[in-house]
């Protein structure tokens, strides 16, 4: 599922957080925020549970303050001004249906209230139910929906007000692994048709990897990073944003030697050079990073032409289907994770308990980042 169409980078922001702080009591939950939402874009919150996430959506439509700072919808403050009065919308993950309606009548709530003509309010709930494939039942009552089927009555619901960004807070937590991946999928189509900007609350990175133009790490109240996903994935910014962002190898070491444009590091015994993209000197520790996917295993009959970078032994082999997973024991006792793809005929299955491997992988696909304590 990869996301193909282009944003123009140029186009002016939809909203701004400057400086936004907010507490609650004496707890201090967001923290210095600064970012802009670009028009039309998909943009995800990722972060774990407590880092502020729902909080920042609330702060956009409008039913929390910030305690200091600024927010703008295109340019104006928006601080002050009631949530009806914001033309945004929020998706939750409880849905948030009116039972005793139908499925046409909930879309339709919103626009009876602000006395909108009958005639129009038939046009624009069918357009919102043919959007998101529900206009055969519009006469359903909301109880007699899938959990899927209820959560695009409650997209519909907010897309037919034509907001101008679309808050969707954890929207499909609550649906099974299957029906996830069909609504991602669903969701992504649906933006894009529409145009509308999303502001999308996940703690799941695969989610936010998948669907996302950009993605906002959040840790603690703080932005970590802000970027496309594979700039957060493949060029994380500090360790908290690549230990939040997939799965990795962490090696802590020093640097030992420094050339014109490289350092030479000790890695388990390996001598192994690094591109010098952070200026650093010799002694100073840092952290190498490297993905489970990009090391390679092998057994000892196999090595032949293979570089050893290091040696383990097997303690554990995980079969998931694409992938087969190795937790393999370097000689000082650390534990790496490995991932291999394999062809259906491959005897790379066959990995043995406690048998020893050389591991090894493409050097400069390491991710390298000053020392953090
Ligand atoms: P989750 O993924 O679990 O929903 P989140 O990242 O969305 O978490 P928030 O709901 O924004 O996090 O909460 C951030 C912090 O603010 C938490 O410590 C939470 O307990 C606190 N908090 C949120 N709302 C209130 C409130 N109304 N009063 C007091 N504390 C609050």
């Amino acid at each position: 599922m990869v996301k193909t169409v282009q944003l123009d980078t140029t186009s002016k922001p939809l909203i701004e957080f400057i400086n936004v702080s907010k507490s609650f009591a004496d707890q201090l939950v967001l923290s210095n925020i600064n970012f802009s939402v670009k028009s039309g874009e998909f943009l995800t919150l990722l972060g774990p549970s407590g880092c502020g996430k729902t909080t920042l959506l609330r702060l956009i439509s409008g039913f929390e303050k910030p305690n200091t700072g600024e927010i703008l919808f295109n340019g104006k403050s928006v601080v002050g001004i009631s949530p009806h009065q914001r033309h945004v919308h929020t998706v939750f993950q409880s849905y948030a249906l009116f039972p005793h309606m139908n499925v046409f009548e909930n879309v339709a709530f919103g626009l009876r209230c602000q006395k909108v003509p009958k005639d129009e309010i038939n046009e624009r709930v069918d357009q919102a139910l043919r959007l998101v494939k529900l206009e055969t039942l519009a006469k359903r009552k909301a109880t007699q929906l899938s959990g899927g089927q209820q959560q695009r009555v409650a997209i519909a619901r907010a897309i037919v007000n034509k907001p101008l960004a679309l808050l969707l807070d954890e929207p499909l937590s609550s649906l099974d692994y299957r029906l996830r991946k069909d609504m991602q999928i669903e969701l992504i189509q649906l933006q894009r048709k529409l145009g509308i900007t999303f502001i999308f609350v996940t703690h799941d990175q695969e989610e936010a990897l998948s669907m996302s133009d950009r993605i906002v790490v959040m840790h603690e109240g703080h932005v970590e990073q802000i970027g496309t996903p594979r700039e957060v994935y493949e060029t994380p910014k500090n360790l908290t944003v690549a230990k939040f962002i997939g799965e990795v190898n962490i090696f802590d070491t020093e640097v030992i030697e420094v050339n014109q444009k490289t350092i030479k590091v000790n890695i388990d015994g390996y001598l192994h050079q690094l591109a010098n993209t952070k200026n650093f000197q010799t002694g100073d520790k840092l952290h190498m990073i490297i993905r489970p996917e990009d090391m390679r295993a092998y057994r000892m009959d196999e090595t032949e032409g293979q570089e050893r970078m290091l040696i383990g032994k097997v303690n554990e082999v995980i079969y998931k289907g694409c992938t087969v997973d190795l937790i393999i024991q370097l000689n000082n006792g650390k534990i790496v994770s490995v991932e291999e793809y394999f062809n259906e005929d491959d005897d790379k299955l066959e990995y043995q308990l406690n048998e020893t491997v050389i591991l090894n992988w493409l050097p400069g696909w390491e991710v390298v980042l000053p020392y953090e304590a």
